[in-house]
């Protein structure tokens, strides 16, 4: 099947040509028709499978030509994705003659304020910018045809569900309302009765099952030598650009400071960071100038960073969906990925759930000649009961390891 004959407009095909697409993949083919008949639609999909244009395509097919007036509005959980959501359907909608503009935080209200009273046709928002500007009335909804949730276990994770909640209760009853999200726990199933109408349900692939063309690997190290072993990982491996992701904002930074110190060039990404220096870093590392990006798991989320070579999680995701997440990033678009995970002692109970989530088991690997302090960490076994037996007792190097705890 083609884009012609999914009977999406013949501009928006050309935008798709344009942007280099010559197949639908399987999320725009399901979602195409549905959206096109005007059903409301909740899809399951991982990032990386085509989900922004699955809904922006038909949605634009059906918006046809520009009106003085907000006609769909997307709702997103970062800046980041929000952003790269309204580039897209810029790209999409580039031989027509409709608009699209972009409202988020961390920027002065000028702008959007002037971009709203022009009523675009799409826009494309974070939800807590988007409710000051309401409140403020500088949003007209009444025009509403099309509502996209996108992301939305990320705004639930991110407790942005009220706002969302809130957002809706303004938008007019008749509408085509849109729901993506990688997984549907209980309180999006609430959400959803709440907001949509018997709504058509897609679910793409395995839901738990990270991108298949990424190879995994462990580097179990003492917490003393993870940044010797990231070193070495970095100086080893035959990469074009790596993501590193690490658990806090205050470790991103640290990370990047000392690979500096070694020569990389590094991008940090972190929502302490200036609205200035997260374009910079993005634009920067998706343009190359620098190889490598330290993000906290701000950056796992859908953005879509072409040619990731490599994902370096330096610290063990503790939830295994971050984990998909974060090696999301590589593998996409059918680009072969390596992720590679740094981990200690303490963490190994968090692989043991990621290796339960994914369904697999992910191979340890030794990397030869590097000076290993522990070797005991290979011997999972006995960590496990070292660390039941140490349970709540922490040294500032992590779990004790007991007996088992060996010198090389
Ligand atoms: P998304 O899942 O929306 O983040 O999209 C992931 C990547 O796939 C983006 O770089 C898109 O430009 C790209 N993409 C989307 N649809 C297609 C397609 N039909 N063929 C090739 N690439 C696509």
């Amino acid at each position: 099947m083609s884009f012609q004959n999914l009977g999406l407009s013949e501009p928006v095909v050309h935008g798709a040509q344009r942007m280099g697409y010559s197949d639908p993949t399987p999320i725009q083919l399901r979602a195409a028709p549905v959206i096109l008949a005007g059903r409301d639609l909740i899809a399951s999909a991982q990032t990386g499978t085509g989900k922004t244009a699955a809904f922006a395509l038909p949605i634009l097919s059906k918006l046809d030509h520009h009106e003085p007036r907000i006609r769909c509005l997307v709702l997103e959980p970062t800046r980041e994705l929000a952003m790269q959501v309204e580039t897209a359907f810029r790209d999409y909608m580039r031989f027509m003659h409709t608009e699209v503009t972009l409202i988020h935080g961390g920027v002065g209200y000028g702008r959007q304020r002037e971009d709203l009273k022009r009523q675009c046709d799409v826009v494309v928002a974070t939800p807590g910018r988007l409710l000051d500007l309401m409140q403020q009335s500088a949003v007209d909804l009444g025009g509403l045809q099309f509502l996209v949730l996108d992301e939305v276990d990320r705004m639930l994770d991110m407790g942005f569900l009220p706002d969302v909640r809130r957002i809706v209760e303004k938008c007019p009853k008749e509408r085509q309302t849109l729901l993506f999200s990688a997984t549907i726990p209980e309180e999006i199933q609430r959400l959803s009765a709440w907001c949509l109408r018997d709504p058509e349900r897609i679910e793409i692939g395995a839901r738990r099952s990270p991108a298949e063309t990424v190879t995994h690997a462990l580097y179990p190290v003492a917490l003393d030598q993870k940044f010797d072993l990231l070193l070495t990982l970095l100086e080893r491996t035959n990469y074009d650009s790596v993501l590193i992701f690490t658990r806090t904002k205050d470790g991103a930074d640290r990370i990047s400071r000392q690979l500096k110190k070694n020569n990389h060039s590094v991008a940090t990404l972190h929502s302490n960071r200036t609205q200035n220096e997260r374009v910079d870093a993005l634009e920067g590392f998706k343009a190359g100038r620098y190889e490598v990006m330290v993000a906290t798991d701000i950056a796992a989320r859908g953005i879509d960073i072409a040619g990731v070579s490599h994902v370096i999680n330096y610290d063990v995701p503790q939830h295994p969906e971050d984990y998909v997440h974060r090696i999301g990033r590589t593998g996409r678009a059918q680009t072969v990925g390596d992720a590679f995970t740094i981990m200690t002692a303490e963490e190994l109970p968090h692989v043991l759930d990621i290796e339960r989530f994914i369904g697999q088991k992910v191979p340890r690997k030794k990397i030869e000649d590097f000076n290993y302090v522990y070797t005991a960490l290979f011997n999972e076994e006995s960590v496990m009961s070292s660390l039941k037996g140490a349970k709540g007792v922490r040294t500032h190097k992590g779990m004790r390891f007991g007996a088992s705890r060996r010198r090389r």
